[in-house]
């Protein structure tokens, strides 16, 4: 059994048996992790951190390799981010963020890029004063870019012919048709050249992108509209 230390965001919590409890976190080094916290609800002050979701924590855990389960012995809280707590939207897009890093994120498999971006993202939104709309978009369109998961927006969906900004937009196909393949999905809308020019400047951006904000509402809906049709379940943090 091998001992790590990582930098640990939780995204889920749940109470395990009388007093443990069993989370999903996202570290920094060893990607998404299932983690048994022994204990952790009667003697809270053993550990240094409740392991509430949406906080940072610095955790030492055993890897049995046997099982997906991995003992965590040790947790210390980094950052609490509590102001996400403090406001109500802020709350919400901050809890549709980690749920679908949860639902994204194989297990096991290290992803930095996808740690720095989440982290990042949850420290502008304890931050306050940020435009909601606009940075849970960036978020959206690098998470499914870096997950290999964004809508294809260069070439159809059908036939595979290259589309660039002639294509319309198949919300049943999730990406581009060419006009020769309309007849698969005849409500697919003409893509604004535009709004797909932006989605390619937020996948390739390392740092938070504004996003035009008369190009909000298209984008969000045709985000949205992929999450549906490429997620196995609908997210119930997705509302707001
Ligand atoms: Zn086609």
């Amino acid at each position: 059994m091998a001992l790590h230390t990582a930098e640990a965001i939780v995204l889920r919590r749940y109470p395990f048996r009388e007093t443990s409890v069993t989370l999903s976190c996202l570290t920094d080094q060893f990607g998404k992790l299932k983690g048994l916290v022994k204990g952790l609800r009667r003697q809270p002050n053993r550990y240094q951190s409740a392991m509430e979701p949406l906080t940072i924590n610095r955790i030492t855990f055993y890897d049995t390799r046997t099982s997906q389960l991995h003992l965590i012995s040790q947790c210390d809280l980094v950052d609490p981010l509590m102001a996400i707590q403090q406001d109500l939207p802020t709350a919400q897009v901050a809890a549709f963020c980690v749920d679908l890093v949860d639902t994204v994120v194989p297990l096991e498999d290290p992803q930095p890029a996808t740690y720095r971006l989440l982290r990042q993202t949850l420290h502008h939104l304890a931050l306050g004063g940020n435009d909601l709309d606009w940075l849970r978009i960036y978020f959206v369109v690098r998470v499914l870019h870096l997950a290999g998961f964004r809508p294809r927006l260069d070439h159809c969906t059908g036939c595979d012919a290259v589309v660039h900004d002639q294509g319309y937009w198949s919300v049943k196909q999730g990406g581009l048709v060419c006009e020769r393949c309309l007849h698969t999905d005849p409500q697919a809308e003409k893509a604004s050249p535009e709004a797909l020019h932006m989605l390619d400047a937020l996948a390739q951006a390392e740092e938070p992108l504004v996003v035009v904000p008369t190009l909000i509402p298209l984008l969000r809906r045709r985000l949205d509209d992929f999450l549906r049709w490429h997620l196995e379940r609908p997210l119930k943090t997705m509302a707001y």
